[in-house]
């Protein structure tokens, strides 16, 4: 008899713990996914990326038919009317469809999906529903919920007061919906509600949006959501919420202190951040302690303080992005098989995806400057002929680099389509690009993407086309 159940049982089944367990399986490993969700693909597929990117794009063709954008291109409508029950109806086919798939791919490498949540007995040992089930290794995938503010309570039933769970499956547009935290989560599902009609205030804590995006970014950002008729309280903190009838009020402070106001609202977002899910899972009893962050610390293969046990994905440290965990369960898989899997965590794009949108790899101008001498490259989304043609004006390219060896420390886009944009830049620091590089690479034309090659060749001083 084989000394375990399996050579691996993953905790959680999002986009760390499911591709972790394919990847696994595919490389001859006998796997188990413990979820205890209904369906598979964690909170990526079930309330956060895909959910969120439905809405975003049906929001989006929503305002082009409302707004008169479409008008512009010959596109004649009638009365243009919203079916906000189709539109969610769209979204949940989109989730109902990529959660059967991780199901299908599941029992197509033949990973065991143990229903319920998963509880450590011992190190080699998980409890799921009464039954406990040993396993040589244990990856704990377990992921992340939003971080409560205290003084204002989610209710997500009532739609009143809201989280991104409840800000997704709202069956009214609000009147005016208030966003507390203008981070990633607040500005994406800010700008669904306002394309669809609400009047939207983000309030934010710091004195710009979008922590850990380069400063000229940030900047931008302001501009332009604001432009597109956001209302924005930077340097402001909410202090408190009451709830009466369908209204809520918040009270608000200056962050750096000073005279209260209040603000009325017909539903409240809470969007300050995520914190790991770790409630539940019995690390007492393996001794597995976490950082003050609240987080399972792991070594570079994500091996944790426990032998056999392994952590990855929005449970670990590092920003809590699908493809992260991803790449991340597809390394942790490698390295439990015995090869060599690895994530090189400073070169993880990020994107915000409103429109335009927003997106970033590798360090901010602020860091770069910190390290040593830099040179930067920049081009305006406005002087490229597909942005221009299209009437994409806001945005621009910028490219940092060492001052000495030219490699490329950073890429920054604000345009239309910034998220695909990026992946050019990733992939170029990947294989330690110069600038040089890029802006010798031949880009094809008409595309947003020569603004990438514009922005290197900007590193030089040798823009063409400004
Ligand atoms: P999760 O996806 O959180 O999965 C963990 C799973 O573990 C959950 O299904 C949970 O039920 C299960 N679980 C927890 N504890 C246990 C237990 N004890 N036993 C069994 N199962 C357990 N990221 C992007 O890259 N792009 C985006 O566009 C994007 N949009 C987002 C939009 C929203 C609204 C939100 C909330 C997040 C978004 N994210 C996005 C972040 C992304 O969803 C996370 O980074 C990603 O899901 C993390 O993957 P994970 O596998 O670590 O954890
Ligand atoms: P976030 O960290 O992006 O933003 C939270 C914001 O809330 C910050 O700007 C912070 O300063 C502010 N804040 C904190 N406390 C506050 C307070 N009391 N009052 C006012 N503002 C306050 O977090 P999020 O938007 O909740 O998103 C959570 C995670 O989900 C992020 O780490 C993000 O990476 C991930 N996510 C990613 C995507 C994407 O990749 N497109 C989309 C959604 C979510």
């Amino acid at each position: 008899m084989a000394e375990y159940d399996y050579d691996l049982i993953v905790i959680g089944a999002g986009p760390g713990g499911y591709v972790g367990a394919i990847r696994a399986a595919q490389l001859g490993l006998k796997t188990a996914c413990v979820e205890g969700r209904e369906t598979l693909g964690g909170t990526c597929l079930n309330v956060g990326c895909i959910p969120s990117k439905a809405l975003l794009h049906g929001s989006e063709k929503y305002e082009e038919a409302a707004n008169g954008t479409l008008a512009r291109y010959g596109v004649k409508l009638g009365k243009v009317e919203l079916d906000l029950a189709a539109l969610q109806a769209d979204k949940a086919d989109a989730v109902k469809g990529l959660t059967g798939g991780i199901e299908f791919l599941f029992k197509k490498n033949k990973v065991d999906w143990l229903k319920g949540y998963g509880t450590f007995k011992d190190a080699h040992t998980v409890e799921v529903a009464g039954k406990a089930y040993t396993a040589k290794n244990v990856v704990i995938a377990t992921g992340s919920s939003v971080t409560p503010l205290p003084g204002v309570e989610v209710d997500n039933d009532k739609g009143i007061i809201v989280d991104s769970t409840g800000a997704l499956a709202l069956s009214k547009v609000p009147a005016h919906m208030v966003v507390i935290g203008g981070g990633v989560i607040g500005l994406e599902l800010g700008s669904v509600w306002r394309r669809l009609g609400a009047k939207v205030t983000v309030v934010e804590f710091l004195d710009a949006l979008l922590p850990g995006m380069d400063g000229d970014v940030r900047k931008e950002a302001a501009k332009i959501f604001k432009k597109q008729g956001m209302e924005l309280k930077l340097g402001t903190k909410v202090t408190g919420a009451s709830v009466k009838g369908k209204k809520a009020t918040l009270t608000l402070e200056p962050a750096k202190g000073g005279a209260a106001e209040t603000l009325e609202a017909d539903c409240v977002l809470v969007s300050i951040g995520r914190r790991p899910n770790v409630d539940g899972l019995g690390l007492e009893n393996i001794g597995l302690e976490l950082n003050s962050r609240g987080q399972i610390e792991t070594d570079h293969d994500f091996r944790t303080k426990v032998d056999g046990v392994w952590a990855i994905g929005d449970c670990i440290p590092g920003p809590m992005l699908a493809h992260k965990a991803e790449d991340e369960g597809i390394a942790v898989a490698e390295n439990i098989a015995g090869q060599t899997g690895i994530v090189n965590h400073d070169v993880i794009p990020g994107v915000v995806y409103t429109n335009p949108e927003f997106a970033g790899v590798g360090l901010t101008e602020e860091q770069a400057k910190e390290r040593g001498e830099i040179k930067v490259g920049k081009f305006p989304m406005m002087a490229n002929s597909r942005a221009k043609t299209n009437h994409e004006p806001d945005g621009f390219v910028k490219v940092i680099a060492d001052a000495k060896t030219d490699k490329v420390l950073g890429v920054w886009c604000i345009a239309s389509v910034a998220g695909t944009m990026i992946a050019e830049a990733a992939l170029a620091m990947e294989f330690g690009a110069t600038s040089e590089d890029i802006a010798y690479t031949c880009h094809a034309h008409p595309t947003h993407s020569e603004a990438v090659k514009e922005a290197a060749m900007g590193v030089t001083g040798k823009p063409i086309h400004i």
